[in-house]
C-alpha cells in the first residue's frame, strides 16, 4: 500500500531511482537477496488494493488518509512526546536510555514492532542515524509506518556507505568533529534517536517542545529545528 504514497523527498528518490537501476543490474550477477524491484508482498498488496477500489469496497482517498494518519500524525507524534518528556525530565531520560520499551510504555505507547528498542542520544560530538539495511524494520509504536524513502534500496545502502552524504541530501549539516553512528535495525532490535534539544527552547512547555520534534529527527536524518524555523 505504501508504494502509493507520495514523498516530500523527490530529489532524493530521483537520485535513488538511478542507483536502484544500478543495483538491479548488479543483482543479476549473483543470487543473494537484493530488493531492487517491489517485493512480492508489495505487489500482492497493490493488486489487492486495486481490486478493492475497482469493486467500490474501498475509497482510495480514505485509505490514503488512514496511511497518512499513521505515517505523519499518530506515529511520529508518539515519538515526539517521548523525546519532549526526555528533554524536560532527566529521570525519565535515564529510564528511557536504560530500558526504552518500559519508558515508552509509561506514556501508553505499546504495540507490536517495538517490543525491543534502544534509544541513542545525539549530542554535539555524536549524531545517530537509523536504517534497516535488510528491509524496513522501524519502531511502529513511536513512529508509525516507515516513510517510502526509508524502505528504498538506495537509502538502505547509502546510509551505511556514505551517511554524511545522505544527511547532506536531507539538508543536515554536521560539524567536522561530529561522529556519525549508523544503527542497523532488525526485527529483534529497533532504534529511536533522541535528538538534541534546539537552542531557544528553555521557556517552552513539554507540549510545545513535542510539536517541534519531527519524524526525520527521530530517525536521525535531520535535527530538530529551533522554534520558528521550518523543518
Ligand atoms: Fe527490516
Amino acid at each position: 500500500m505504501l508504494v502509493l504514497m507520495s514523498t516530500t523527498r523527490r530529489g532524493f528518490l530521483t537520485a535513488a531511482g538511478v542507483t536502484a537501476a544500478q543495483n538491479m543490474a548488479h543483482a543479476q550477477d549473483h543470487d543473494h537477496d537484493h530488493q531492487a524491484v517491489p517485493s512480492d508482498p508489495a505487489l500482492r498488496t497493490k493488486a489487492l488494493e486495486s481490486l478493492l477500489v475497482e469493486k467500490g469496497l474501498v475509497d482510495p482517498a480514505a485509505l490514503d488518509a488512514l496511511i497518512d494518519t499513521f505515517e505523519h500524525k499518530v506515529g511520529p507524534r508518539n515519538g515526539a512526546r517521548v523525546v519532549a518528556r526526555a528533554w524536560v525530565d532527566p529521570a525519565y531520560k535515564q529510564r528511557l536510555l536504560a530500558d526504552a520499551p518500559a519508558a515508552i510504555a509509561e506514556l501508553g505507547y505499546t504495540s507490536g514492532q517495538g517490543e525491543h528498542m534502544l534509544v541513542v542520544e545525539n549530542g554535539p560530538k555524536v549524531h545517530n542515524l537509523v536504517v534497516c539495511t535488510l528491509c524496513s524494520c522501524y519502531p511502529w509504536p513511536v513512529l508509525g509506518l516507515p516513510p517510502v524513502w526509508y524502505k528504498s534500496a538506495p537509502y538502505r545502502s547509502r546510509a551505511v556507505i556514505d551517511p554524511r552524504g545522505v544527511l547532506h541530501e536531507f539538508g543536515t549539516q554536521l560539524a567536522e568533529d561530529c561522529e556519525v553512528h549508523v544503527w542497523d535495525s532488525t526485527a529483534e532490535l529497533r532504534y529511536l534517536v533522541l535528538p538534541e534539544r534546539p537552542a531557544g527552547t528553555a521557556n517552552l512547555t513539554e507540549e510545545e517542545l513535542a510539536a517541534l520534534v519531527t519524524r526525520d529527527a527521530i530517525i536521525g536524518v535531520a535535527k530538530v529545528p529551533p522554534p520558528g524555523e521550518k523543518a
